[in-house]
């Protein structure tokens, strides 16, 4: 494991970060997207590829040998990052193709219902909704209140479900079983973070299984599987230092044995027969074809980097650097923050994350580009959650997100723009 640094001081770790834009020194606020890379990163993907490149597990020789160690080395990494075991870890492309693996693999049908929530981004949203026309299986999406959950409507809905309705002709037809429950632990779009063990409990109660989104939650703060209460868990290396290509499905042993593989081919398999296959065990079942082998390297060495940091230090660090940008957007005349909720019921603060969202009299489009004339990147648009802008009744936010390497000056230097473009647009 890495020796254990200090955040302030890390951004000489990344080499991007010293570019200027438009002539401008960067400021990259655009990390839920995607996050820059850290020299060590980039170096353990170099030496991959100049040492040890070879495809994993069939080989005898050296380096396939030296390969399929770095592999399972980088699944070990991340296993003990989130308090998992190995064998529950899959590899995948990213967030959407692990969340992907449990819509297609539960074998939903008539009988069954899946609900979402209108906060999903499109990766947890479309692949049920879809899952659902295809089979028959009922779709439902429960409402947000302030970028956070609304949890009666969520037992509500469970509820409605359990009734049994009357059937067209004679007698009575069950209503369809609740078979998953599925939930962003952070809104990409607003920062607001849910409370994954309640809404679990509520799952487990209807014999329903709860998958979690944690793109935007993994990376921001320490996460012990084994008490979440989530069946799945889905995450990408990207958004947490890691390179692109490389995404994480984790579930427990009972969720993971519920599903059927859904892309077949070489190293998924045990033993092939003309007239059937039989799958190899877990976690390979689901990991069909060679694969990306020197980018689970670089997230096994984004997972070392983060640890050496602390989990606890980075929360506090971005959850910082989030609540000091809202409540400076908050005070500019014509901004309108969105999803800051506020302390819930249960004592956490609502948003604790590194994302501040927010209208103003320029369109985001607008806002983004005026931004990126001095330098600061951020996003501008529906962030992938089309429904959540609908219920939300805007056409899209700006938004910006921190993370590790940014600090208190990007922070005003991104809010004083924000107000003078703010204050020019409201004049002309
Ligand atoms: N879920 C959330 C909450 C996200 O923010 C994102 C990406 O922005 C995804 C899922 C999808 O991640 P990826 O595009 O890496 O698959």
């Amino acid at each position: 494991m890495a020796e254990s640094k200090n955040i302030a001081g890390i951004r000489d770790d990344f080499p991007l970060l010293s570019r200027r834009v438009h002539g401008e020194p960067l400021a990259y606020l655009d990390n839920a997207a995607t996050t820059q890379k850290p020299r060590q990163v980039l170096d353990a993907m170099e030496q991959y590829y100049v040492r040890h490149n070879a495809n994993i597990h069939r080989g005898v020789h050296t380096l396939a040998g030296e390969a399929t160690d770095a592999y399972e080395g980088a699944r070990e990494k991340v296993a003990r990052f989130i308090g998992a075991r190995s064998q529950d870890i899959i590899f995948t492309k990213n967030a959407t193709e692990a969340l992907n693996i449990p819509a297609y693999g539960l074998g939903l049908g008539r009988d069954d219902a899946v609900m979402v929530t209108e906060l999903e981004h499109h990766a947890n949203f479309v692949p049920w909704q879809q899952q659902c026309i295809r089979t028959g299986a009922r779709f439902l999406i429960a409402r947000q209140q302030d970028g956070m959950v609304d949890i009666e409507q969520v037992k509500e809905l469970v509820a409605g479900l359990r009734r049994t309705t009357r059937g067209p002709a004679n007698g009575t037809t069950t209503a369809p079983k609740l078979r998953v429950l599925a939930v962003t632990q952070t809104s990409n779009a607003l920062g607001t973070n849910q409370n994954i063990r309640e809404l679990a409990d509520i799952a487990h109660d209807a014999g329903a299984l709860l998958v979690a989104d944690g793109a935007q939650c993994i990376p921001h703060q320490p996460t012990d599987v084994r008490k979440i209460g989530a069946d799945f868990l889905a995450f990408s290396g990207h958004k947490m230092l890691g390179p692109t290509g490389i995404g994480v499905l984790w579930g427990t042993e009972d969720a993971l044995s519920e599903l059927s593989p859904f892309i077949m081919g070489g190293d998924m398999i045990r033993k092939v027969g003309k007239e059937d296959t039989e799958f190899a065990e877990l976690p390979h079942r689901f990991e069909a074809g060679t694969p990306p082998i020197a980018e689970a390297v670089g997230l096994g060495a984004a997972v070392d980097y983060l640890s050496s940091l602390g989990m606890e230090q980075v929360h506090e660090h971005v959850g910082l650097l989030g609540r000091k940008a809202r409540e400076a957007l908050s005070v500019i005349d014509g901004v309108r923050v969105l999803g800051d909720a506020g302390i819930t019921a249960d004592g956490r603060n609502a948003n604790a994350s590194g994302i501040a969202s927010f209208t103003a009299p320029a369109h985001p489009h607008d806002m983004s580009t005026l931004l990126d004339a001095q330098g600061i990147a951020v996003r501008g648009g529906h962030h992938c959650a089309m429904p959540l802008m609908a219920a939300l009744g805007v056409n899209g936010t700006t938004r910006a997100s921190f993370y590790v390497y940014n600090d208190i000056a990007e922070v005003r230097l991104f809010t004083d723009a924000v107000a003078g473009i703010a204050a020019r647009w409201q004049h002309e």
